[in-house]
């Protein structure tokens, strides 16, 4: 699977226009350096683009880099950039504090610029690191889409999330067909390309930011669809199905037509407390087997009640 790293960006925060120049230039050859002159413009930025670490100075007006780290630390959408503090407060006492508070790291003025060059480098190369990990633990090996375990995050938070609004939370649950006559006629290797053909297809149907295509298992996929209604699920379904199908991937060994094809199985509720994401999986899967009974390569789909 395909990881793209762009350039790493690094932002300055610094009330003293002569800091941000040095540091500036010494860091632009190798990151995308953004710059803000106090705390509440830094947070701003970072709520816009999070930059993958922040140089922190600690003295400025209003809000100093205490605070500005405390609250990057509170949030979780934040909480993983390393911040590291630049400053002319000295002491020990200082230092100890800014590292408790969470920075990776604390470099005292005057600074040297080879310094913090290798250690802005060694904390973003650490941070990339832990990002290809974040991607990979939740990315399927094999079809490249998300997979099993970020289908149970996004599943728990999209429902909390439909609980807090009131509005309707859709899954549909998605199995292709005569697979196993798939892998026995073409073999292995030409299954997983179709299990890559498949994936693709699904992801290429959605198209909101709220909509999520995983591999559930084996030939098992799911979309999760926020703020989506039965209708709307039953549509996207359909059009899963008849993208499958369009692809003509030829399944000789299939009893349900010449080409590969999919059955699938929609549900859809509007959370209320004392209902539960798994009751709702459920439905969307006995949809879905329900489907299989009444021949396969169609859809299905219900209301919990
Ligand atoms: P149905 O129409 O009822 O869904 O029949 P089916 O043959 O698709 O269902 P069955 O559950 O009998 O077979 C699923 C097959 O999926 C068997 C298994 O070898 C294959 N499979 C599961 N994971 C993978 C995989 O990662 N790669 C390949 N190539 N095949 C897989
Ligand atoms: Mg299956
Ligand atoms: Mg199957």
């Amino acid at each position: 699977m395909e990881i793209q790293t762009p350039t790493a960006t690094v932002l300055i925060v610094d009330d003293a226009p002569s800091n941000l120049a040095i540091l500036t230039e010494s860091l632009r050859a190798e990151f995308d350096v953004r710059i803000a002159t106090s705390g509440a413009e830094a947070l701003r930025l970072v709520d816009e683009s999070p930059p993958d670490l922040i140089l922190l100075d600690i003295l400025m007006p209003d809000m100093d880099g205490y605070e500005v780290c405390r609250r990057l630390k509170t949030h979780p959408v934040t909480r993983h950039i390393p911040v590291i503090f630049l400053t002319a407060k000295g002491d020990v006492a200082d230092e100890t504090m800014g590292l408790a508070i969470g920075a990776v790291d604390y470099i005292i003025k005057p600074v040297s610029i080879p310094i913090v060059q290798a250690r802005v480098r060694a904390h973003v190369e650490l941070k990339r690191r832990g990002d290809l990990l974040e991607t990979l633990s939740m990315r399927d090996g094999l079809t490249g889409i998300p997979n099993r375990r970020r289908f149970d995050d996004s599943l728990e938070r999209a429902w909390r999330q439909a609980l807090r609004s009131g509005t309707p939370l859709s899954l549909v649950m998605a199995d292709i067909d005569c697979f196993k006559a798939y892998n026995d006629t073409y073999g292995h290797m030409a299954g997983d390309e179709c299990l890559r053909a498949v994936a693709r297809t699904m992801a290429g149907v959605l198209k909101r930011p709220g909509d999520l295509a995983a591999r559930f298992g084996g030939e098992e996929f799911v979309m999760v669809l926020e703020d989506t209604a039965l209708s709307g699920a039953l549509y996207l379904a359909e059009s899963v199905r008849e993208a499958v199908e369009a692809l003509g991937m030829e399944n000789k060994g299939s009893w349900v037509g010449d080409v590969v094809t999919v059955t699938l199985g929609a549900a859809c509720t509007v959370p209320a407390p004392g209902q539960s994401p798994e009751a709702l999986l459920g439905l969307a899967d006995r949809k879905l087997y329900e489907a299989k009974q009444a021949g396969r390569n169609r859809i299905l789909g219900a209301k919990a009640i």
